[in-house]
């Protein structure tokens, strides 16, 4: 079974035994729970697409490893050809769940790993390289979910891992055992945390000697002893309990984010992929936020796809689609959405074999296509508010709307354009109130700045990329400046 069916995906997730809080209160199922079955929605769709024939050699590849077609999300990238498939297919997810699909942080990790620890194994004899490969097959042949979870806690920012008043504000290893390691700390922000099958831990930064126990890298199965999550509130997340899908805008799909605690939890031998090689840590960082910086040029298109349609459709159901200025607010919008596109484009085509042979992207370029994410869907966001009126915060509910005595005076005075009803000019609304400040604001405004890493962490990556030395030779050559 290589490939499983959305079905079956659903199914396999309500078998696990996760811990799950959320409002206080231990969740039983989460794959039945209102507030998180649209993200576990948009997981699925991952999974239902690999099964569409027009989608299928986007969501699917052979695995040079195993001859089986698998799906992508677990795939190595073995050319640039794929780096640029990836972000395809990103983009393809962002416009059927205009929402995060989550399980990009497991390929990006999945591919960070490989050949990091490929190159660990070359400088320290270790046999880290093996037991990745061995995990990623058992992933691959299962067809699974994987969180990446890299962002630790961190505590006082200005001290590293091991100063820290509490030495669990970095995920660390407690004790090491003859047959594995007990590890305790906390990953936050864990995008999709409760709809993967298995947790992918790499270090949060580059460490150094006095941090060894930080240097630490595994897999480890979500409903693992000692493992639990707290359910991350999303903006008029409750709307999603109140029976009123209208009120919602995106009916059917959504993001998660959940903080998960590893209480002293083991982890076999052969699950560890990294443990106290301080000086590979940083490559798994750099790696890790690399490819997820190129994923956002692919996600955030697509959902931008999504957000610039319903603001047209909010002008058509306007009658104002043919006004000047609603016609360059458009234009602005696809010109900044393609601009991201073509970031993620190019950072994938200039794509460079790694020492394991997988496909790395250029680190530069990758990182200015973040760069960009941190900047354009906010003014993408402000233009479609723009078009989209005062109205996206101040229409009524969908309970007043269905009262009999109040829908004529709604119909009536909320009307736009007279051939469209006005509960469609109302759900377009709705949908733009979600991806700019409801639940999917998550996964698309406030994402954009802060996931992949935050606008400074590209900035440091760009000046160490940017290759200033070689740009004032240039200029020497050009303006005949000769220094012996
Ligand atoms: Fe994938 Fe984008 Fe969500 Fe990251 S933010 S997991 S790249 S959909
Ligand atoms: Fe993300």
């Amino acid at each position: 079974m290589a490939l499983m069916t959305g079905k079956e995906y659903i199914e396999s997730i309500r078998k696990l035994d996760q811990k799950v809080y959320m409002f206080g209160e231990r969740v039983e199922d989460p794959t039945r729970n209102p507030i998180l079955r649209p993200s576990l929605n948009s997981v699925r769709m991952t999974y239902d697409l690999a099964f569409q024939e027009e989608y299928r050699d986007l969501m699917t590849v052979i695995s040079p490893e195993t001859g089986q077609r698998i799906n992508r999300f677990t795939h190595i990238h073995r050319s640039s050809e794929d780096l640029v498939n990836k972000v395809k297919m990103q983009r393809l997810l962002g416009q059927k769940t205009a929402s995060c699909f989550q399980r990009c942080v497991g390929m990006d990790a999945f591919n960070a790993v490989y050949s990091t620890t490929y190159e660990t194994d070359q400088v320290h004899g270790t046999g880290y390289f093996k037991n990745f490969q061995n995990f990623m097959l058992y992933v691959q042949e299962n067809d699974l979910t994987v969180d990446g979870a890299m962002t630790d806690p961190k505590g006082d920012r200005s001290l590293p891992p091991h100063a820290q008043e509490d030495p669990d504000l970095f995920l660390r290893v407690v004790v090491r055992r003859p047959d594995g390691i007990v590890v305790r700390g906390a990953k936050v922000h864990q995008t999709g945390a409760v709809n993967s099958h298995e947790i992918l831990v790499m270090p949060t930064i580059a460490l150094g000697p006095e941090d060894q126990d930080y240097a630490v890298s595994f897999a480890v199965p979500s409903d693992e002893k000692g493992i639990f999550m707290v359910v991350g509130r999303q903006s008029c997340d409750t709307r999603k309990t109140e029976n009123a899908p209208m009120d919602v805008g995106n009916q059917k799909f959504g993001g998660m984010e959940a903080l998960i605690v590893f209480d002293n939890v083991f982890i076999p031998n052969e699950r560890i992929f990294l443990n106290g090689e301080t000086d590979f840590s940083g490559m798994m960082v750099e790696r890790f936020a690399g490819y997820h910086r190129q994923s956002y040029g692919g996600c955030k298109v697509g959902v931008g796809d999504v957000l610039i349609g319903a603001a047209a459709l909010a002008a058509d159901y306007n009658s104002i689609p043919k006004a000047s200025h609603i016609k360059d607010k458009l234009i602005e919008m696809t010109h900044l959405n393609e601009t991201l596109y073509c970031c993620g484009i190019a950072c994938s085509s200039e794509g460079v074999p790694t020492k394991s042979g997988n496909y790395m992207i250029d680190l530069l370029l990758a990182n200015v296509c973040k760069q960009n994410v941190t900047r354009f869907p906010y003014e993408i966001t402000r233009l479609a508010e723009d078009i989209a009126g005062g109205l996206m915060v101040t229409a009524p509910s969908q309970a007043d709307i269905r009262n009999p005595e109040l829908k004529p005076y709604i119909e009536k005075y909320l009307k736009g354009n007279k051939n469209v009803p006005t509960e469609n000019r109302l759900k377009i609304l709705r949908l733009l109130e979600n991806l700019t400040l409801g639940t999917a604001a998550v996964g698309y405004r406030t994402e954009s700045l802060h996931g992949a890493g935050s606008p400074q962490a590209q900035r440091i990556m760009i000046a160490r990329q940017g290759n200033l030395l070689e740009k004032k030779e240039l200029a020497k050559q050009i303006a005949g400046i000769s220094e012996e």
